[in-house]
């Protein structure tokens, strides 16, 4: 359960946080240097972090408890304090680093329940409804968190209980984990050469997050030194190469193998597995699949006519590899979603000419320190009070929670549509199109080009701090809108019957995210077809269980990705928690296997779908991934990280079936 090396051996029962540090911290900054410092912090943390480390909840008074004013398009600071409660802060904040500096060395513990309680009321603003997240999410209490509490052994005896966990992405390696920490026999098989998933695939250049740092990152593995604020795709991968690292997870992966099918066994009541290793085919049991294949990972291509006679270069975003260069090459980039919205500014420098195919402007919320490292100020709070990044970290989801729902929620008597779906979507767009007028002023043409024509949120909304304006404003760059028409041998001919001669296209066009399990078999009770089940539209009680596929769980299944609100670990680790939390009934009713039933996932069906009908993405005019070619949204989660958590935790009787 832990690769802690610094916990003391009584704490090594209770800590469930891979990178917790117990190195003292001594404060040996003058009074002026922390009066510059407490100018430089988000106080709300600050305060919670001098109360957790003194045991002294009168930092975190009522009276300074952060509104958490909800957020259109850029975080406010300390979470929407007024001035004078930030003075207030900031003086109590002064004297707490004193007092701190006074006491000497200290280093990081484990909290009481109570005070827990206490600093999640304060830095939350009171939102007792998102406590247990909270709790889950902190993970310094000696409440423990998402970690199980149970163990294989009570149960298994002679019995054996063999889970294969499928792909070792950022899912597959919670679910190693934690199904590890549980004393389950855990097998796992990945089908490239090492973990990582989308990080260990997407190589292209200028690949980061492009959410917060600090949110993106496990529960159970809370790292406080991050370099950058969003940080750079090399950095993810080597992260998770350590958390792998530091649960011995890699002996249990058998690498280049691919799942080809499963199938349930009604007689066995066990998985009959097919898998494929350079060629060859294996066959073997398993009691229950956790599938954690992840969601954007098929390149979708669109089939464009004369694709089969260029004879340049292509190559899809998610499949560049070091070897392709953009030196003085004349490139055209297809799409202008998440992906190229990376690659273009970071090529536009070196390429002598470049072509972007837009079909639909991107969304840019503003975010000037995009590219920049964490500031030296978060360092040295980081390195000079225990847990202070835990308290970051936490202080980032929490502002997630409630995240930006409340711009893209739709109002039924709003009559903006197209271009806006309530009176807050339309002033969020307000803002957002006046930013980019702004940043094309010199080009107004192209401004008119740059704005989006559906509403804020409909799709997934970038991180900008100015280098895409600059990207499309350059000499260099032409922007297509009329669309691809054909391939020639030489380039592409736009929809207005002009051929752009290039050297490399480069295919940002996303991917396939409707189609879960694709490529695999999966058949269930009655040798029913997990495809033919959903007929194109994928559906799973809690994004995890489908009626009749016992014991088959999926992680980032359908309907659980959150697009303008929460964190992705949340959602993923709270689906191995459930996934878990399911065997445990399993093997604590001596049964073999656990189904949900239909009554129970349409219920779950139409809940999501009301949810997401409310939101912009869920406007019948738009078009984005998030639906399926039914037009249902399929992807989106459209609740916050603390109603997951309740939907997610426990096994409800009535909503499953026994076997
Ligand atoms: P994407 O968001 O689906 O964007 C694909 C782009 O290609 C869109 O602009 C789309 O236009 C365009 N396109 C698709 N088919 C086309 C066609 N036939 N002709 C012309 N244009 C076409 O894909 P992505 O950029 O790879 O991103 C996918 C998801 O991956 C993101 O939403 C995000 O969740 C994730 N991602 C995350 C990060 C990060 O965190 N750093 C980075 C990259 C990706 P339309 O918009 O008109 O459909």
């Amino acid at each position: 359960m832990l690769v802690d090396h610094t916990a003391t051996t009584q704490d090594k029962k209770i800590v469930d946080d891979l990178f917790f540090d117990r190195t003292p911290c001594q404060i040996t900054a003058s009074d002026e240097d922390l009066a510059a410092l407490v100018h430089d912090v988000e106080l709300p943390v600050l305060l919670a972090a001098l109360a957790a480390v003194t045991g002294d909840a009168a930092y975190v008074p009522e009276t300074l408890r952060p509104p958490i004013t909800p957020v259109d398009t850029a975080p406010h600071p300390h979470g929407g304090l007024s001035q004078e409660q930030q003075d207030i802060a900031r003086e109590l904040g002064l004297s707490g680093l004193r007092r701190l500096r006074d006491m000497g060395a200290v280093s990081a513990t484990l909290l009481s329940a109570e005070l827990t309680d206490e600093i999640i009321d304060f830095i939350s603003g009171g939102h007792k409804e998102w406590a247990p997240t909270l709790h889950h999410e902190l993970n310094v209490s000696q409440q423990g968190a998402g970690a199980p509490r149970w163990h294989a052994d009570t149960f298994l005896g002679s019995r054996a209980f063999d889970v294969l966990v499928v792909g070792a992405g950022v899912a597959g390696i919670a679910a190693g984990h934690r199904y590890l920490q549980a004393g389950l026999p855990v097998t796992m098989i990945e089908a490239a050469s090492g973990i990582g998933g989308t990080w260990l695939k997407n190589k292209y250049p200028g690949v980061r997050l492009d959410t917060p740092t600090f949110g993106y990152s496990y529960s159970f593995a809370q790292k406080s030194n991050w370099p950058n604020q969003f940080a750079q795709g090399g950095e993810i991968l080597e992260y998770l190469e350590e958390v792998a690292d530091r649960v011995d997870l890699i002996r249990h992966i058998e690498f280049e193998t691919k799942l080809v099918s499963a199938a349930w066994n009604e007689s066995t009541r066990l998985w009959d597995v097919v898998t494929v290793h350079g060629g060859i085919t294996q066959q073997r049991q398993f009691a229950a699949i956790v599938s954690a294949v992840g969601q954007l990972d098929h390149p979708n291509i669109p089939s464009f006519p004369g694709l089969d006679t260029y004879q340049g270069q292509t190559v899809h975003s998610q499949e560049w590899t070091e070897d392709i260069t953009c030196e003085g090459k004349r490139i055209a980039v297809i799409g202008t979603g998440a992906s190229a919205f990376q690659i273009v500014p970071a090529i536009a420098d070196a390429v002598s000419e470049l072509v972007v195919f837009q079909r639909s402007a991107p969304w840019m919320l503003p975010a000037p320190s995009y590219h920049e490292p964490m500031t030296e100020s978060f360092q040295w709070f980081a390195e000079n009070i225990p847990n202070f990044a835990q308290w970051y970290r936490l202080w980032v989801v929490l502002a997630g929670i409630p995240g930006r729902f409340h711009t893209v929620t739709a109002d039924a008597e709003w009559q903006g549509a197209p271009y806006s779906v309530s009176a807050k979507n339309q002033e969020v767009r307000d803002y957002l199109v006046a930013r980019l007028r702004t940043q094309f002023s010199s080009r107004p043409e192209l401004a008119e080009i740059a704005i989006p024509s559906y509403p804020p949120g409909a799709k997934r909304m970038l991180r900008d701090n100015g280098v895409w304006a600059e990207a499309l404003l350059r000499e260099s760059t032409t922007v297509v809108t009329s669309g691809v028409s054909a391939f020639t041998k030489n380039g592409i001919i736009d929809g207005d019957g002009v051929e752009h001669e290039v050297d490399l296209v480069i295919f940002a066009t996303g991917f396939t995210p409707s189609d879960y399990l694709d490529g695999i078999d999966v058949l269930g009770v009655g040798k029913k077809s997990i495809h033919e089940y959903w007929q194109g539209d994928a559906r799973a009680y809690n994004g995890v269980m489908v009626p009749g596929f016992p014991n088959f769980f999926m992680l980032y299944g359908p309907n659980v990705g959150g697009v303008v609100a929460g964190s992705l670990h949340f959602m993923l680790e709270r689906a191995v928690e459930f996934s878990l939390e399911a065997i445990h009934e399993v093997l604590e009713r001596d049964a073999d296997a656990i189904d949900v039933t239909e009554e129970a996932l349409q219920r779950f069906v139409s809940w999501v779908d009301s949810g997401n009908r409310q939101m912009s993405w869920g406007q019948p005019y738009v078009s984005t991934w998030y639906q399926n070619s039914g037009g249902r949204v399929s992807q989106v989660w459209p609740y916050t990280n603390a109603e997951y958590f309740d939907a997610t935790e426990k096994i409800t009787e009535s909503d499953h079936l026994f076997l």
